[in-house]
């Protein structure tokens, strides 16, 4: 089942998507598609056999000098360096649901801005018509950062938002604490006083600083991301290993308060140990790609071979 976020607002996986296109919803009248192909066609591929009836309403493309003669309504010729934005078209049962799609890609940050607004217009003016249902592949990274967003632009939160986009200097008061710092340890180990099962903490393979704890790791699920269907990509050369599960080499962790370059602004950067400058990850607000195929966004990644896991 969709989660429901806000009122006339829900949050899912392409399950979810494919049972309101195939059979209706009584609720659900616009359907927001954040996944690697835009074309509706996407959903016989997950699933063989089904096909859902779409109606085109338009198509816009973005990209080329990036002016306002860029954005046109022709099919993309394989010479235009343009890129679709989203189609927006009449879908599922009936052709009731209206549909927009913006496939998912890599992110420059002026594509984003684009790309957010166009999913966030498409949101707020549904939710005037009936309700949305915003879903991505597993439901998880990127539909939930649109939505994040989304609420950030309606809620009053907008100003952080911009901030991120701007580049300056953003609020940190919802940073994680620093696991390094004195006053978080002690907290840690009064918490181990009081006989409570200690968490394991990733230090610093170098100079063994604590750089977070297991509470501050983002789980996600390896390879349910949108790209994990480009398996080519990333097993090609051992037929054999199709069906294995590929193994994550990044954890990803919430911003926490020694990411300094975070705190400052950058909308990417690396990661290093506050303690001995070792390189520990990257960050990218518009997300990164784990070696397991998921899309994290936004990804404040640690690679595993920087890092031990420890007990406190
Ligand atoms: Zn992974
Ligand atoms: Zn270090």
């Amino acid at each position: 089942m969709p989660y429901l976020v806000r009122e006339h607002l829900f949050i899912g996986n392409i399950g979810n998507a494919a049972e309101i296109l195939q059979n209706g919803s009584e609720e659900i009248t616009h359907i927001l598609s954040i996944l690697s192909s835009a074309s509706i066609s996407f959903f016989s591929q997950w699933r063989n056999g089904l096909t859902i009836p779409a109606k085109e309403i338009r198509k816009v493309y973005v990209g080329g000098s990036g002016s306002e003669d860029d954005l046109v309504d022709s099919p993309k010729s394989p010479l235009s360096p343009k890129k679709l934005l989203y189609s927006l078209e009449y879908a599922g049962k009936d052709l009731k649901l209206v549909r927009m799609a913006a496939p998912l890609r890599d992110m420059e940050s002026e594509d984003l801005l684009d790309y957010l607004d166009v999913c966030l217009d498409f949101i707020d003016e549904s939710r005037k018509e009936g309700s949305v249902l915003v879903h991505c592949f597993a439901g998880v990274s990127r539909s939930a950062a649109i939505i994040t967003a989304y609420l950030m632009r309606t809620e009053q939160l907008s100003q952080e938002g911009d901030s991120y986009n701007r580049g300056e200097s953003i609020d940190s008061s919802k940073f994680g604490a620093d696991p390094g710092l004195p006053t978080e340890v002690s907290e840690v180990e009064s918490s181990l006083d009081k006989g409570l099962v200690s968490t394991p903490a990733y230090r610093c393979k170098k100079c063994r600083r604590a750089v977070a704890l297991q509470e501050n790791v983002v789980d996600h699920m390896p390879g349910e991301g949108e790209t994990s269907f480009e398996w080519h990509k990333r097993r090609s050369g051992n037929p054999f290993n199709k069906g294995v599960e590929i193994e994550c080499s990044s954890i990803f962790v919430e911003p926490l308060h020694w990411m300094t370059a975070v705190e400052e602004g950058a909308l990417e950067g690396k990661l290093s140990c506050v303690h001995c400058e070792a390189r520990l990850g990257y960050f990218n607000w518009s997300g990164i790609q784990c070696s397991c195929g998921s899309w994290i966004t936004p990804a404040f990644q640690l690679h595993k071979s920087r890092v031990d896991i420890s007990a406190v």
